[in-house]
Formats: C-alpha cells, sequence, structure tokens
C-alpha cells in the first residue's frame, strides 16, 4: 500500500478500502523503522499526524474530501509550520517554533493532507548532497552509502523509501530536480512566481521556487493543484488564476517538438545517463514526438553567474540571522558586536558561511560592476538562448545530472565539484523556468534521471510530457528495498 502513488492512495480511500489514519499509522510506523537509517526527517509529528488524518476521514464522511485530503505529505524543513520545529537545516534555527505556516503549509492543511513531519535538507538550502545539514547527512535509500542529492533530499528519500506518499521541495538551482534524479522519484520546479514563497525560508529570492517531489507526474499535478496560486504576501507572485494541472495529462505527444540541446551532451555527461535518455528519445518518438537538435549557448556560464547571483542575495536574506530576534545566540556575549559574530559564527556552517562571504564581497562597493552587475547581464544571456530555443521546439530535453548518486564524502570537501552538480539545472532557475525530473532508467542499480524544461508557465505541458512517457515506460513504479 505504501508505495502507490499519492493518486491511487486517493482512490482506495474514497473507495473505502482504508481510512486515512490507517494509512497515516502505516507511513509512522514505516518512518520507525527506517528513518534511523536514512535520515530523511528531522521532525516526524506524529499526534498531529493522527489529528489531522481523523479530520481528514470526517471530512470524506461528510462528503467533502478533495483529491488529496487524508493524504500522507512531508514538508521540507524550509517552511514554517506553525507551533512546529522549523530548523532549514541549520543549527541557527535549532529553537525555532514558526509561529505561523507557510503559504504552501497552508494550502496543504486547506486541502486535507496529512502532514507527517519535516524533511532534512542542506543548510538553508545550499548544497547538491544533503551533506551540509546540521542535522547529520540523508542516505539514498537506493545505496546508503551514497548520497540522495540535495539540497531538498530529504524529502526525495523519503518518497523513494515510501515514508511519506509524497513531499514538498525547494529548488534555486536544481534541489528539486537533482534529488529527484539521484532518488528515482518525479520532481517538478514550477516557473518563478507560480508558487508563493510565503513563509519559505529565504536563500535566493529571485531564484527559490517551491514545487512537488513524488511518484508520478499525475502526483505532481495533483500537488500543484494545491500548491500554485495568487498570493499578495509575496510581491513576486504572478497572480495567476487557478489552472488544473491534470487537464491535458493525456493529450497525445504527436507532432511534439523536443530540444536535444548540444551543450547537455558535452564532455562530463556519463556514458549510462547518455544511453537512458537515448532510449528515452525513442520512446517519445513511438509517441509522435520529433527530435529537433538546439543549442543553449550560455549554458557553461550558468554555474558561475549564478555563484554571484545566489550568494548576494543569500548574504542579504541571512543577515537578518543576527542572535537577536530569533534563532541561535551564543553564550555570555561580551557586548553587542560580540553577540553578532560569535552567535552567526556558531550558528551557520561552512558552506553558509562561504557563501555570506562570497556574496558580500560580490556586492561591496568597487566590486558590484565587475561581479553582480555582468552576472546579470548573463543572466538575460541564458534567458534569450530559452527564448530562441522555444521558437523551434515545445520543450526541451536532457539529462537532470551528469551522473548517477555519488557516495558521501566524495566532494563535499571541493566546494567547486559540487557547485558542477547543478550544471544542467542552473539555467533553469536563472530564466524563471518550468523543469522537471523523472526517472529513466538505472545505472548499476542506481535511477538515472531525464529533465524536461518548459516555455514560461507551461507546466501543464511538461507534466503532459512526463505523464505520456510514464504511461509507457516503468522506471518510475521501481522501489528500493531498504
Ligand atoms: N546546489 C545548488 C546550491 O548549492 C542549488 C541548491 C538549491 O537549489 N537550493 O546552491
Amino acid at each position: 500500500m505504501l508505495s502507490k502513488t499519492a493518486a491511487e492512495l486517493s482512490r482506495a480511500l474514497a473507495d473505502g478500502e482504508l481510512s486515512s489514519e490507517e494509512l497515516t499509522r502505516e507511513y509512522l510506523d514505516r518512518i520507525k523503522s527506517r528513518n534511523e537509517t536514512l535520515n530523511a526527517y528531522i521532525t516526524v509529528t506524529e499526534d498531529d499526524a493522527l489529528d489531522a488524518a481523523r479530520e481528514a476521514d470526517h471530512l470524506r464522511a461528510k462528503g467533502q474530501a478533495g483529491a488529496l485530503t487524508g493524504i500522507p505529505l512531508a514538508h521540507k524543513d524550509i517552511f514554517c509550520t506553525k507551533g512546529v520545529l522549523t530548523t532549514c537545516g541549520s543549527r541557527m534555527l535549532e529553537n525555532f517554533i514558526a509561529p505561523y505556516d507557510a503559504a504552501v503549509v497552508e494550502r496543504f492543511n486547506a486541502a486535507g493532507a496529512v502532514m507527517l513531519g519535516k524533511t532534512n535538507m542542506d543548510e538553508f538550502a545550499m548544497g547538491s548532497s544533503n551533506e551540509t545539514s546540521y542535522y547529520g547527512a540523508v542516505a539514498n535509500p537506493w545505496d546508503t552509502d551514497r548520497v540522495p542529492g540535495g539540497s531538498s533530499g530529504g524529502s526525495a528519500a523519503a518518497v523513494a523509501a515510501d515514508l511519506c506518499a509524497m513531499a514538498t521541495g525547494t529548488d534555486t538551482g536544481g534541489s528539486i530536480r537533482q534529488p529527484a534524479a539521484f532518488c528515482g522519484v518525479t520532481g517538478i520546479k514550477p516557473t518563478y512566481g507560480r508558487v508563493s514563497r510565503w513563509g519559505m525560508i529565504a536563500f535566493a529570492s529571485s531564484l527559490d521556487q517551491a514545487g512537488p517531489i513524488c511518484k508520478s507526474a499525475e502526483d505532481a499535478a495533483l500537488m500543484l493543484n494545491v500548491m500554485a496560486g495568487d498570493d499578495a504576501r509575496d510581491s513576486t507572485n504572478q497572480q495567476l488564476d487557478a489552472e488544473d494541472f491534470t487537464a491535458s495529462l493525456n493529450d497525445s505527444l504527436e507532432g511534439l517538438r523536443i530540444g536535444v540541446p548540444k551543450e547537455h551532451f558535452a564532455q562530463g555527461l556519463s556514458a549510462s545517463v547518455q544511453t537512458n535518455l537515448q532510449e528515452a528519445y525513442r520512446v517519445f518518438e513511438k509517441l509522435g514526438a520529433t527530435l529537433v537538435d538546439i543549442e543553449l549557448p550560455h549554458n557553461g556560464l550558468s554555474v558561475p553567474s549564478y555563484y554571484v547571483i545566489a550568494p548576494a542575495e543569500a548574504s542579504a536574506n541571512l543577515s537578518r540571522y543576527d542572535g537577536v530576534r530569533y534563532g541561535y545566540r551564543c553564550d555570555a556575549p561580551k557586548n553587542l558586536e560580540d553577540m553578532y559574530m560569535r552567535s552567526r559564527s556558531e550558528g551557520f556552517g561552512e558552506e553558509v558561511k562561504r557563501r555570506i562571504m562570497v556574496g558580500t564581497y560580490a556586492l561591496s562597493a568597487g566590486y558590484y560592476d565587475a561581479y553582480y552587475k555582468k552576472a546579470q547581464r548573463i543572466r538575460r544571456l541564458i534567458k534569450q538562448d530559452f527564448d530562441s530555443a522555444f521558437e523551434k521546439v515545445d520543450v526541451i530535453i536532457g539529462p537532470t545530472s551528469p551522473h548517477t548518486a555519488f557516495r558521501r564524502g566524495e566532494k563535499n570537501n571541493d566546494p567547486v565539484t559540487m557547485y558542477l552538480e547543478d550544471i544542467y539545472t542552473i539555467a533553469v532557475n536563472l530564466a524563471g523556468l518550468p523543469g522537471m525530473s523523472i526517472p529513466a532508467g538505472f545505472s548499476d542499480g542506481l535511477p538515472t534521471g531525464m529533465q524536461i524544461i518548459g516555455r514560461d508557465l507551461a507546466e501543464a505541458r511538461i507534466l503532459n510530457v512526463a505523464h505520456q512517457y510514464q504511461l509507457h515506460t516503468d522506471w518510475h513504479k521501481q522501489r528500493p528495498e531498504v
């Protein structure tokens, strides 16, 4: 039962095969037996989950259940949850009980979904392996010596190992898509501004987007139906009318033009990821799609420009953690300056400090034009690359990550190698476009991912493409034995 998709569980609940309370207990039991190995959850909210499940059963009995009512989910610990510890993977927030719910959390609560707890993540969402979390690394359910990817590694591992039916993630440079690829699950980063960032702890505000991590494209559509929507509390929210992302899942792919980005097949892509992608392209051709070679000439500049823009924004966003209002405060400060300095030195981990230093430097007088302004210009060129490509194609399909999940400890001493993990995903954030990762095969027992990129606000289209692929393949149905 626990390996079913949310859509399947929803039908089982509707048919009265089981109650949400029973289902929730099953997930809680599985968390108890598996989380010690995986470390996917930082907090499990058992009592609240059971209360919410009973409430969901009650709603269902009254005929008021929606598609996700009673479905157990986990929230990345970057989302504020009222009355529940919200750490963002940092020591800085080890005692922070959020006084309100993030917009995304409110929306799932209103839909009657059942929160099981909060998932582990890289500290302040900075990382690609989940090794920067103050609460310890997360293990990849396919091979527990390997990383689940990051920064939403806890969510991806929890979905892959059936420790929840679905989970939320956030993606600033690849943090939904890369862990989805490493853990063999489905994830989508929506168009920038599609989902409210209110109550989602800020990393790089012009790039951050929340999105679903789940077991199928159909589930992603159901989750996005709940998550997306206008919110005046987030000034960058696009204020769009509600859209049903499931409506076009079954559209035919006849005539679909798929862009194959030359730059994504350059040096560095592992042979197995490439072979699996070639097979996926054949599946799409059989479904009536045609392949078109495209170029994204500035893709190689995406990582360097991101590592100016994201740290610059992070350095501003993280200035609020000063030991005064909330979060970690050092012991026995000598004076105000000592308190600021030691609270921040002790509360933040190494990677977060590195980003604050880089960002502060890039924004400082004299360097602003050389770094920040130049990075913003590159960002514009990257967007223009996509605009030209989308004159010729409907979607772009390529790899999510150059390889499968790597071993813990393999890359965390070399920041630049770690930064290059996101070589195929970061441009999508810089351009604000929707991007998705779905399972596309295996290599030596580890899942490989495929990335589907769409035009602005074309989530429904990429979900349709992913769903059709999943109807004709079963990579997304494979589950690890934990
Ligand atoms: N790996 C990238 C980083 O470390 C992206 C992280 C993210 O998307 N939150 O910044």
